[in-house]
């Protein structure tokens, strides 16, 4: 399995495709999910090339958790979240749809079920909203 550059969020990381954008350092993009499972569902991406866990170089795949922990505690706050899911998956079998590595960051609320995936499509509104009071707590 190779890495191949044409996928979504390598468009997204060239500025092919826009994104809600809300965090990025050397080495880490995140943007928000528009099919998002819960509201402030965000995605976590190396800048590097690599297809899912089983490529990623180690540094990479640390800077892409560090990064996700930043986020995971601003939407505690942006989201007066109860609660953050992890998840990732890894090839088709594993449920992977996007072949660049990335880690969904899912804000919970008690007693709230996850949507299915792809089940829901965002409106760009409420997604530019969603992105601005992330980025403020990010800040903050
Ligand atoms: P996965 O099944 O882990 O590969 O998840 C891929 C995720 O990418 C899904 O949750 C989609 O909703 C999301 N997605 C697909 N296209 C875009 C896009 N253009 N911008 C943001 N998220 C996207």
């Amino acid at each position: 399995m190779t890495y191949d550059p044409g996928n979504i969020f390598g468009k997204i990381l060239r500025g092919e495709l826009p994104a809600y954008r809300v965090y990025e350092d050397e080495r880490v993009l995140a943007f928000l999910d528009i099919m998002p499972r819960a509201t402030g569902h965000t995605l976590v991406i190396p800048k590097a090339p690599s297809r899912n866990l089983l490529d990623v170089e180690p540094d990479d795949l640390a800077a892409v958790v560090a990064a996700a922990q930043r986020i995971a505690r601003a939407q505690m706050r942006a989201f007066e979240a109860d609660g953050i899911t992890l998840t990732q998956h890894n090839e088709k079998a594993g449920g992977q749809e996007v072949f660049h590595l990335h880690l969904h960051v899912i804000p919970r609320h008690t007693g709230v079920e996850l949507r299915p995936p792809l089940s829901y499509k965002e409106t760009p509104e409420a997604l530019a909203a969603q992105a601005e009071a992330l980025k403020a707590a990010l800040a903050g």
